[in-house]
């Protein structure tokens, strides 16, 4: 695993936006060998996006051969309601691209058949041969996805109960209501997640320190789906200072020096 520190959250997302920038390019996507995204939203990554957006619009990034898979969408939100996932991805990137719709995909959280929507999106995941560069968050209580503690480590996209926590963090995004926040979700699972080419999870502020400190210092536990990533082959995460904060201090001065080196 690779841990990259920068100053602030603002450098984060430049930093990750810059990141996925370089992948596409360095991968040389084509319509008939695209280039395959797993995006989150939430507040974390809204930085990143502002810069892809920006990259594309200075002409300096194409999505026009990239498709993408978001990691998880509210159960009971309509796709216009503006607090659904697909929503915010028109919002934050979607409308302000070069990507095409049809290479777009977002778990459906009104299907009449869970089940069939979500082996569809695994099928959906597998026909593009899977996801090269999958970026994500982590919940306060170490989640990736909605892959609540608890969750198996090897679990496919499936439908998950939202945690207490995790409704209550997610509340200042419904007028600071918890009751409006929905109660389950549809999300890939860890195993999903781990079948991915490349995974990075960003982290920014000192909420998220606990959640690093268990993916990088803790046992891999399903308590901290987030540890999960220690045996992946290829995983980042890209944090500010404020979320090393749980470290050891001997841990951030190795990370740093790799970083140097
Ligand atoms: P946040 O959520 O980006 O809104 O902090 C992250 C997550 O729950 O995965």
């Amino acid at each position: 695993m690779q841990l990259v520190i920068r100053e602030s959250s603002t450098a984060v997302g430049l930093w990750a936006a810059r990141y996925v920038q370089q992948r596409i390019q360095r991968f040389a996507p084509t319509r008939d060998r695209p280039f395959v995204l797993g995006l989150p939203t939430g507040g974390t990554p809204v930085e990143m996006y502002r810069h892809l957006v920006e990259f594309h619009q200075q002409g300096e990034l194409s999505f026009a051969h990239v498709v993408t898979f978001n990691l998880d969408e509210y159960v009971g939100l309509s796709a216009t309601h503006p607090q659904s996932y697909h929503a915010y991805m028109n919002r934050h990137l979607f409308d302000h691209v070069d990507i095409p719709r049809d290479r777009t995909h977002l778990l459906n959280g009104n299907a009449a058949n869970i089940e069939e929507e979500c082996a569809q999106y695994e099928a959906a995941i597998q026909s593009y041969g899977g996801i090269e560069l999958l970026i994500g968050g982590v919940g306060i209580d170490g989640h990736i996805a909605f892959n609540e503690p608890g969750s198996s480590l090897r679990s496919r996209t499936r439908i998950k109960a939202l945690t207490q926590s995790t409704k209550q963090a997610n509340a200042r995004f419904f007028g600071d209501d918890v009751e409006q926040v929905p109660h389950h979700a549809l999300t890939m699972g860890v195993g999903t997640i781990m079948d991915a080419n490349e995974v990075m999870i960003m982290a920014q502020g000192s909420k998220k320190s606990l959640a690093v400190h268990h993916a990088i210092e803790g046992a891999v536990n399903h308590l901290w789906t987030i540890s999960a990533l220690q045996l992946h082959p290829h995983s980042t995460i890209i944090c500010d200072e404020e979320a090393t904060l749980e470290l050891k201090v001997k841990t951030v001065r190795y990370f740093k020096t790799l970083m140097q080196t």
